[in-house]
């Protein structure tokens, strides 16, 4: 019967169109996971920092406008900026390679240093910032000051050379959020009180006038 042979026909045409729709889903499916890994890996690439694996600027900067979507009080959150003192002349005496381990060490010292919901972020050059949510500026400051004290007391070893370095110090300034502080105001506070913490003659934590 003819009708027949055509809906057979038909039936087996429906089911290798199938059997290639199903292939090119699964091809579909394994390269949207491929490209999720990417877009992970780009994520992670574009929110570090190679060199001390600290997060960066724009993580700070994210990380700041979601706080304060999250919470109601304006004064909450605290800055603390950290400036390494001479180290211009640390890397004029010995070596930028030097330098730049001084560096990877400061982040693994403030990854240490640093629990929830203070976050370490390397703003750029010599500069970090710790971001702390909740947090009175008293509590900043005592973190500050811990820091502080562990970076000032560790002497370094040039490995290669075996030659000896002594501690590298750092200033602070501290400021707390005001309810009509902007990022920008709030970081121009904690700047001011890190410019008199280096004025006072560095290796000190100063708190920005309220
Ligand atoms: P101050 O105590 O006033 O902060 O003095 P300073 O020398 O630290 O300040 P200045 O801004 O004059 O110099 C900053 C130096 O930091 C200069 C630059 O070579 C060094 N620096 C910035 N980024 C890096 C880095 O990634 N690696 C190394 N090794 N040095 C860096
Ligand atoms: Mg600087
Ligand atoms: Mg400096």
């Amino acid at each position: 019967a003819p009708i027949l042979n055509k809906l057979s026909a038909n039936a087996s045409a429906i089911c290798s169109a199938n059997t290639e729709f199903q292939g090119q889903l699964s091809a579909a499916q394994s390269e949207i996971s491929a490209l999720k890994t990417e877009l992970e890996n780009s994520k992670k690439e574009a929110s570090t920092d190679p060199l001390t694996g600290l997060y960066n600027r724009r993580v700070f900067e994210t990380m700041y406008h979601q706080y304060m979507e999250q919470s109601n009080q304006a004064d909450e959150i605290t800055l603390i900026m950290m400036d390494v003192d001479k180290f211009k002349a640390f890397n004029d005496t010995y070596g930028h390679l030097m330098g730049d381990q001084i560096l990877k060490f400061i982040g693994q010292l403030l990854k240490r240093e640093c629990n929830e919901p203070v976050i370490p972020v390397r703003l750029g050059g010599e500069e970090f910032a710790l971001l702390c949510r909740n947090f009175k500026d008293e509590q900043a400051l005592t973190i500050a000051e811990d820091i502080r004290k562990k970076l000032a007391s560790v002497p370094f070893t040039n490995k290669r050379t075996g030659e000896k370095i002594p501690p590298v110090t750092a200033s602070f300034g501290v400021a707390q959020r005001k309810p009509d502080d902007s990022l920008t105001s709030m970081i121009e506070r904690a700047d001011q009180a890190l410019y008199a913490a280096k004025d006072a003659g560095r290796n000190q934590v100063k708190l920005a006038a309220a």
